[in-house]
């Protein structure tokens, strides 16, 4: 876990983003808090963030989360993020790596299955199975590499589990406020910029 990547991209001079501490394990149970940002950048994704070893390790999906079984949505991993970002809303100026708006789309806690015994190996290995118990996501997920281990950006799946928390054709798009101020990325675009 580290957050050199991190601070390579970005000019903390020039962008309201967090430069982050040293990443700090968190003493107690498995799991951790998770959030979802959803960032317009370049393109529209959903930034999906974990605690985990002490900082944040994420994926970008393009399409966001579903609770839709039926969705399997691709997510692209990304560095891992300082977990000062775990709050992070804002408008990240033009020119600077991530240009765009952010939202804290949803946050809460997440909680490896039961199955699994160590969730570092079994992200390494390309598998990882969890809960999430947030505002707007709900129940049982799994994340599954699909490209091969290494390099920029890789590829997995983020796939709803089919259990009793599923819900048919639930689209990210028809929940667009923020979590942590009610605010749409309209709203921060126009407020901050
Ligand atoms: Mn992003």
């Amino acid at each position: 876990m580290s957050l050199d990547r991190y601070r390579e991209k970005r000019r903390f001079d020039a962008t309201p983003e967090p430069r982050g501490r040293r990443p700090r394990p968190k003493a107690g149970g498995p799991g951790g808090r998770y959030v979802v940002q959803r960032h317009r950048a370049t393109a529209l994704h959903y930034d999906v963030r974990l605690e985990l070893g002490g900082v944040l390790v994420g994926w970008a999906v393009p399409k966001g989360p579903s609770l839709d079984p039926a969705e399997k949505r691709l997510a692209i991993h990304v560095e891992d993020h300082p977990l000062e970002y775990f709050d992070f809303e804002g408008l990240i100026p033009r020119a600077q790596y991530g240009a765009g708006d952010v939202i804290v789309w949803d946050w809460g806690r997440w909680l490896p299955d039961p199955s699994v015994d160590d969730a570092e190996a079994a992200l390494h290995a390309g598998e990882l199975k969890f809960r999430l118990e947030g505002e707007k996501l709900h129940g049982a997920f799994v994340l599954v590499r699909t490209s091969g281990p290494g390099g920029r950006r890789e590829q997995w799946l983020l796939i709803h589990q089919r259990h009793e928390d599923a819900v048919e054709d639930w689209d990210a798009a028809e929940h667009p406020a923020s979590v942590k101020t009610g605010r749409t990325n309209d709203d921060v675009a126009g407020q901050d910029g």
